[in-house]
């Protein structure tokens, strides 16, 4: 039943000598209301046909054609049904149409009257698609293309066109459109010859072809209007969520990334990028890219911008530079040896440079490049949204680096606070007491000249013994404030654990007397083991574990020092002993400052209190762990730490995170 063919193909075969002229939808409905008007107002009982592309046009005419339906009996409507319209006899003729047919695509009125006739058969082209915000504006700007005549005999073709679709749709009505077509199409006279004037009969209201033309006018301007303001709140749009995106983080290269992408995309162009450089570099890398399409990636490539002339321009002029068609830009074209090239590789055609500046200070720059094989122009108002954008950028890079600054000043705020309470609990608990010691020593040596050489001998030794004690004390004490202000320079690099684990066993033999240690089994033998450390820090930590070992295990007891792999990147180290032992409980706080089982007055073994702090600090900058464990009181104790393997990557790994420490003086560690 439906019919694939369109009703302005068939009358304008009809017709060829007729040409189709464009009509905006806001036309047509003035036209079609001109003319459901002109039935209204007349007294005859005129052949009208109207056929609404889809029910929803046709309802917001539905009450008209109640009114005209009462007027005439020859009155058809036809609809694509969407919910309740159907082929029904009412006070009209309803005809539903189905979607396949072309129809579907029309606009269509024909009203034949014995005093006049006019038609408007009209077929939409297809339009743009809509934005959300300009649905309204783009559905007057629906454009529609056919033929709008009082030309009698066109009418009436296009009626007879009509009626026949309406006789396939409704069969039972060919009774009715054969009387219609006797009543009103009988005369239809040679109709190839017709002539393109109107004759004296049919020759409407010139009023009426100034209306149209007024209309159209009207309307052309309409949508220049709401084009040129879709595309200005598109542009403001953007910028908007540009601006508001970047404002939300506070991590630079997300900022660039955000802007990058949604430049990109918003512009359209084939490639959007942003790098960090200021006014003396050499060359910058391009840390970020947005891709539209099947371009080359530029990405983390070296970018040369001292050598290269239009970003010292854009340098000296402080603004941005476009160029809509590198192929006839002089400065590339004289430039063979870095702009040509740069052009070719990256396959640009059109090239927009734009700084990133803050108060006049160089940040970055921004560039859009358009590869497609058409030049483009850079359109003035897509260059200032650029530039607002590159300021917006600017501003938001600044924020976030105040910001890191802030959190860098807080760190070493936190620091100094952790020094400062540091020295406190020194001076208040740590100090007094061997302080006071070498003062009442110091005071019976002078005051008491009867005192006897052996007892002057140990007066001497135990303010000696506590002087050493507080010297001690203050260099565990600084090196401690040190690794926790982050100001030790780390000097990773492959070490052999076995030599470090020798080179503390001498320390600890040197010091004491051999006599007086228990004994040491090294089950580290292997020279192969290659860890990967800063060795004076390493043989700090064993040297600080067998220390502590020695101290706290009778000479007859036993230390061992062992080494198994933790994991494909850690080596696990040991250092047990079966001495004095830890509680349970106190196996974490033994790593707290000024620690000690006995308290500082107490305590027989000497000692400072932070040595397992240090330990664990130097540790935790390698990446690794250290703990302790021990069934309890005189069942010995095991110390273990975590350090990383070394392996070729790891030393590269470890070059990078070398350059990027914080530099300070270098610092000896005895
Ligand atoms: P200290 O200078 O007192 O040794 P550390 O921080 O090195 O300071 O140790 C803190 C405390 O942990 C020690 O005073 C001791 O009570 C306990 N401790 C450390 N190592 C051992 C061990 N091998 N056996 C038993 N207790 C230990």
């Amino acid at each position: 039943m439906s019919n694939p063919n369109s009703v302005v193909t068939d009358l304008l075969t009809a017709f060829p000598q007729w040409r189709s002229q464009m009509y905006f939808k806001s036309s047509l409905t003035a036209l079609s209301h001109a003319m459901e008007d002109q039935v209204l107002a007349g007294d005859e009982q005129p052949l009208i046909i109207a056929s609404f592309q889809k029910e929803r046009f046709y309802r917001q005419e539905a009450h008209r054609y109640q009114r005209i339906g009462r007027i005439s009996p020859h009155v058809y409507v036809l609809a694509a049904p969407e919910t309740e319209f159907s082929s029904i006899s009412d006070v009209y003729e309803k005809i539903a149409f189905t979607p396949e047919d072309e129809l579907i695509h029309e606009w269509h009125l024909v009203v034949i009257a014995k005093h006049y006739a006019n038609c408007l058969i009209c077929r939409e082209k297809t339009h743009h698609p809509k934005t959300q915000a300009s649905e309204i504006a783009m559905d007057n700007s629906r454009r529609f293309e056919g033929i709008w005549t009082f030309d009698r005999t066109v009418s009436q073709k296009s009626a007879v066109i009509l009626l026949k679709r309406i006789v396939n749709y409704r069969p039972e009505l060919k009774g009715k459109i054969d009387e219609a077509l006797e009543l009103y199409c009988s005369d239809i006279d040679n109709i190839t010859s017709t002539p393109l004037e109107f004759s004296s009969s049919s020759n409407p209201d010139p009023f009426v072809q100034r209306l149209v033309t007024y209309l159209q006018a009207g309307q052309y301007k309409l949508i220049k209007a709401n084009r040129f303001l879709s595309v200005k709140e598109k542009k403001e749009r953007l910028l908007n969520s540009i601006t508001e995106a970047i404002r939300r983080s506070l991590d630079p290269d997300q900022i660039l990334q955000v802007a990058v992408d949604k430049l990109g995309e918003g512009l359209d162009v084939c490639r959007c990028l942003i790098y960090r450089c200021q006014e003396t570099d050499l060359n910058a890398e391009i840390q970020h890219e947005f891709l539209n399409g099947k371009i080359k990636s530029i990405k983390g490539k070296s970018w040369p911008v001292k050598a290269n002339p239009l970003f010292e321009e854009v340098l000296t002029l402080r603004e941005s530079l476009s160029i809509d068609d590198v192929s006839i830009d002089p400065r590339i074209q004289n430039n063979k040896s870095l702009l040509s090239q740069l052009v070719n590789s990256c396959s640009i055609i059109s090239w927009l440079i734009v700084p990133i500046l803050y108060q006049g200070k160089l940040l970055g720059m921004m560039e859009l490049h358009h590869c497609d094989s058409m030049p483009v122009t850079w359109k003035p108002e897509d260059i200032a949204l650029v530039d607002a954008i590159a300021t917006q950028v600017g501003v938001a890079l600044i924020q976030a680096e105040s910001y890191a600054n802030l959190e860098d000043l807080n760190e070493q705020l936190e620091a100094l606070d952790r020094t400062r309470s540091n020295l406190v609990a020194i001076t208040g608990h740590e100090l007094r007491t061997p302080l006071s010691t070498i003062q009442v020593c110091l005071e019976s040596l002078a005051n008491e000249p009867d005192m006897s050489p052996e007892l002057r001998q140990v007066m001497l030794s135990t303010a000696l013994e506590d002087a050493e004690r507080m010297r001690k004390l203050v260099q565990d004490f600084l090196t401690l404030s040190r690794l926790e202000s982050g100001t030790v320079e780390w000097n990773p690099e492959p070490l052999s654990l076995q030599e470090c684990v020798d080179l503390s066993l001498s320390h600890i033999r040197s010091r004491q007397d051999q006599s007086n240690i228990p004994s040491i089994n090294n089950f580290i033998l292997d020279s192969m083991v290659l860890v990967e450390a800063d060795g004076e820090w390493l043989v700090e930590v064993l040297s600080k574990l067998l220390d502590n070992a020695c101290k706290f295990t009778d000479k007859k007891g036993q230390i061992i020092i062992q080494v198994e792999e933790k994991n494909p990147s850690q080596l696990k180290v040991m250092v047990s002993d079966n001495g004095r032992g830890i509680e349970p409980e106190k196996l974490k706080q033994v790593f707290d400052r000024f620690y000690q089982e006995e308290g500082a007055l107490r305590r027989s073994a000497g000692g400072t209190g932070l040595g397992l702090a240090i330990c664990r600090q130097i540790v935790k900058n390698w990446g690794g762990e250290i703990w302790a464990e021990s069934q309890g009181k005189n069942k010995g104790s095991q110390f273990y730490f975590t350090i990383p393997k070394y392996t070729q990557k790891s030393t590269s790994n470890s070059n990078n995170t070398k350059k990027n420490r914080r530099s300070s003086s270098q610092q000896n560690l005895r």
